[in-house]
């Protein structure tokens, strides 16, 4: 079985910054900070690595206790957000998640920095969540590449549990990153995994051919060139 990691943002689905938003909101209404600082990089980051710059630059304590009262006003927050900006899926995303799903022989899981919940509840809004078993979060790592290496514990965890005959050890093919900014492509080798850039995020296609992606696409429209990156046995 081949292993599909797929980034969220720019990636499977634009939000109309609902994410952003609603990290400005949190920051406004729990901590009272009237304007978040604009400086602290979104893209291609884990939630909790931008929580933590953004609390250091307003002079929040980085405790536990603030990352969690964090992420429950984010959460209840974000659902309604989602629904009053004007996001979409990204083209493509369903024509390529429908033809790998249908060889039968590629598992897809999610690679993303954002929380858990804030994955569930981006990729439930616009009728994704589904396709997607098992993932790498971004909900206690700050390093992308952790989160790579969780991902796919979390892949081969989900594949011997499809499996259970092949005992606590089963061997799994190809395995490839899809994203959108050089920190997948980055993590995608952490792992020693194969990646498709796509130009549908902030980063242009030149930008990502930068990092030497195996493939850069301008969207996943490009379905053949992404469903090669899977040999067939
Ligand atoms: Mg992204």
């Amino acid at each position: 079985m081949h292993i599909c990691l797929l980034d969220i943002d720019g990636t499977l689905i634009l939000t109309g910054s609902a994410g952003h938003a609603a990290f400005a909101e949190t920051l406004a209404h729990e901590f009272g900070i009237a304007e978040m600082n604009g400086d602290v990089s979104f893209a291609g980051r884990s939630d909790r690595a931008i929580v933590i710059d953004l609390f250091r630059h307003h002079g929040i304590d980085p405790s536990v206790e603030n990352w969690q009262r964090f992420c429950r006003s984010y959460l209840g927050r974000l659902r309604s957000i989602l629904a009053a900006r004007k996001g979409r899926v990204l083209p493509g995303v369903e024509q390529l998640l429908n033809a790998l799903s249908s060889r039968g022989d590629v598992a897809l899981g999610l690679l993303t920095g954002n929380i858990r919940e804030g994955a569930r509840h981006k990729l439930s809004h616009y009728g994704l969540w589904h396709w997607f078993p098992f993932g790498g979060f971004g909900d206690e790592h700050t390093e992308r590449c952790d989160i790579a290496a969780a991902a796919l514990a979390a892949a081969k965890t989900h594949l011997n549990g499809s499996h259970p005959s092949n005992g606590s050890q089963s061997a799994h093919g190809e395995v490839v990153v899809i994203g959108d900014t050089l920190h997948d492509i980055t993590c995608a080798r952490s792992i020693g995994a194969r990646c498709v850039a796509v130009a549908t995020g902030h980063s242009s296609i030149d930008d990502l051919r930068v990092g030497e992606p195996d493939i850069a696409v301008e969207t996943l429209e490009d379905i053949d060139a992404v469903v090669a990156m899977f040999p067939r046995d």
